[in-house]
């Protein structure tokens, strides 16, 4: 059996109110990520500082909060062949300064600045699991793979 892992994203809401959403779940998919949950959320505070947890206190924190509150969200549970999900989709984004992100990653095309920064990867399979834990109860993950009739 071929060994698969995961990974979690949230298109943020610069990149989503810009138009952004297809073109990066494209790139996402056509750099060999399959979605196996997504949706459209919202964060209001009290989620936004329980999902940014780790980042309290820090100078940047209420600037992420009410960046990360200013609009729709998209999320989504990534997966693919072998075991660097979480490598593999940190690389397609980016430094997490835009300026500093290499071209070709989504950072660099979609990016305004270091808090609009268009998008989040989780850093480690264990984070990714626990952040996409504030989005999808386990059977929200869809583990069904096309099966092409005869
Ligand atoms: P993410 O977790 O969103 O994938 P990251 O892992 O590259 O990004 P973190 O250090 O986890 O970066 O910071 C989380 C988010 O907080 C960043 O994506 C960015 O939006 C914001 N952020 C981080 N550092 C700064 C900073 N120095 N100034 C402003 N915003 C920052
Ligand atoms: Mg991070």
């Amino acid at each position: 059996m071929q060994t698969t892992s995961r990974t979690f994203t949230i298109i943020k809401p610069n990149a989503v109110a810009a138009g952004a959403t297809g073109n990066i779940l494209d790139r996402l998919i056509s750099n060999g990520f399959r979605i196996r949950a997504l949706k459209m959320d919202f964060l209001d505070r009290n989620r936004a500082a329980r999902f940014y947890a780790v980042h309290r206190g820090k100078p940047f924190f209420e600037p992420l909060l009410r960046f990360m509150t200013s609009g729709a969200i998209v999320v989504a549970v990534l997966e693919r062949e072998g075991e660097d999900a979480v490598e593999a989709l940190r690389t397609l984004v980016g430094a997490t300064d835009p300026a500093l992100a290499a071209p070709g990653t989504i950072r660099h095309e979609f990016g305004e600045s270091v808090t609009r920064n268009a998008i989040h990867a989780s850093d480690s399979p264990e984070n990714a699991r626990k952040e996409w834990s504030h989005f999808f109860s386990d059977d929200q993950i869809v583990e069904v793979d096309y099966q092409p009739s005869i």
